[in-house]
């Protein structure tokens, strides 16, 4: 099968790995991809917020199946401009995407399915802000309605940021605080069955121990050996399926990737959002430990067959994987900088491995530069997670980028815990 990527980050460098190591897929193109896209696939570059010109290059590839990676391309209705050609596409219409699209949409889904989440009020002038703030009290919980790359959440103790970042969008979501651990889990759905794929955790915030901002994420790691053994069963029931139930029910059927991030709190399972497409960086671990070659599952969701999938099998042991930062991420990142080393934390036997995410060939076709705040994603497999940290963390070692940082402590005390 010929099969088309869409994204250029360390998501769809995880992605276009596990597709090229399907014997299925016969050729792999990219659009736009990054330097490291490119060992594995041919990369073409495109607007991919634009769905004709996603679905002109499909057409001109001839290719027969389109991956979409990112959010913003399926919310702008990227994957339904590629099936009006006749190209099966994993990812949602613009419709379903509201789920992420629009934190006020993907309440509303949820309280019709009945799926927990925290309780909320949406706002939009500062008497209804004012309002809510107080009706929940600290800390406060503040979201902008629309997309925004993971950085339009405030979680702060300070009544005035949380009224500053209200008053900074048109249109917010308030919400009371969930305590506890934070899982994600992904979901293939074709619309009406649902696949859970194995969970894992994420590190938002910039530094160890959930220091400084949050980030589009700075490391995770799967499976979670701290976890309820039925917790996967009960977010199929009680979150994944009512969900998809209801987007078909209401005439938007959801297909492609359903992503659950939730909060395990004193008082059990509740949805901190939805998102329409895999994580960043969580599939880059969960990807590493599938065995289930990927593009007949992305396949057979596209294409309505999910029912009569076999079972998805996955490796024994653990992966983690290290996001290496630029210098100034995620204020001001500096981009342009050459990458040193990433030939030698390549493992020989395939247990550690570079993705990358903001990256560049410079002009003499060779050298690769730092194009964007998180450059790589480095990720390794082991037997437990001990191993796959000090693998991951040794490979990283071996990288130099002038200014770059990155998280010490990924899957620190889950590992210590094992
Ligand atoms: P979101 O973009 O909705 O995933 O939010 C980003 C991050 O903010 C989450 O991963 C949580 O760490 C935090 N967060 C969001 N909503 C809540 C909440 N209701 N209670 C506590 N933390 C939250």
């Amino acid at each position: 099968m010929k099969v088309l990527v869409i994204g250029g980050g360390a998501r769809e460098h995880a992605l276009c790995r596990a597709l090229s190591l399907d014997p299925e897929v016969t050729s792999l193109h990219c659009a736009p991809g990054n330097a490291g896209i490119a060992s594995v696939a041919q990369v073409h570059p495109v607007d991919q917020l634009d769905g004709r010109a996603v679905a002109d290059l499909a057409v001109e590839l001839g290719a027969e199946f389109v991956v979409v990676g990112p959010e913003a391309p399926l919310v702008a209705g990227v994957a339904d401009a590629v099936r009006e050609r006749g190209i099966p596409v994993f990812g949602p219409g613009a419709e379903a995407a509201q789920l992420e699209g629009s934190k006020a949409f993907a309440k509303d889904v949820m309280a019709a399915a009945g799926v927990p989440t925290a309780r909320s009020y949406v706002c939009t002038t500062p008497e209804e802000v004012a309002e809510a703030l107080d009706a929940f009290g600290a800390p406060y919980v503040v979201k902008d309605d629309g997309l925004a790359a993971g950085k339009g959440v405030v979680v702060t103790d300070d009544l005035q940021a949380a009224v500053d970042h209200a008053a900074a969008c048109d249109r917010v979501v308030i919400e009371e605080y969930l305590d506890g651990p934070e899982v994600s889990l992904f979901a293939v759905t074709d619309g009406t069955t649902v696949v859970p794929l194995s969970p894992a955790q994420d590190f938002k915030r910039v530094g160890d121990d959930d220091a400084g901002p949050n980030t589009g994420g700075m490391g995770a790691y799967s499976p979670l050996p701290w976890a309820d053994p039925k917790l996967v069963e009960e977010v199929l029931d009680t979150v994944l399926q009512p969900t998809v139930d209801e987007l078909r029910r209401r005439g938007t059927p959801f297909s492609g990737l359903l992503y659950a991030g939730l909060a395990i709190t004193s008082r059990g399972v509740r949805v901190i959002e939805f998102n329409a497409r895999f994580g960043d960086p969580e599939t880059q671990v969960v990807l590493a430990r599938l065995r289930t070659p990927l593009c007949g599952l992305l396949h057979a969701a596209a294409t309505g067959h999910l029912a009569d999938f076999p079972e998805l099998r996955w490796r024994d042991g653990a992966a983690v994987t290290v996001v290496v930062a630029s210098e100034g991420y995620p204020a001001a990142p500096v981009s342009g900088d050459p990458i040193l080393g990433l030939a030698e934390a390549e493992a020989e036997d395939g247990t550690a491995y570079v993705l990358h995410a903001g990256t560049r060939l410079a002009d003499d076709g060779e050298t690769v530069l730092s194009a964007g705040g998180r450059v790589l994603s480095v990720t390794a497999t082991g037997s437990d997670l001990t191993q796959a940290r000090d693998r991951a963390y040794a490979a990283v070692d071996k990288i130099t980028l002038r200014g770059s940082h990155h998280r010490g402590d990924i899957a620190l005390k889950a590992a210590q815990a094992e």
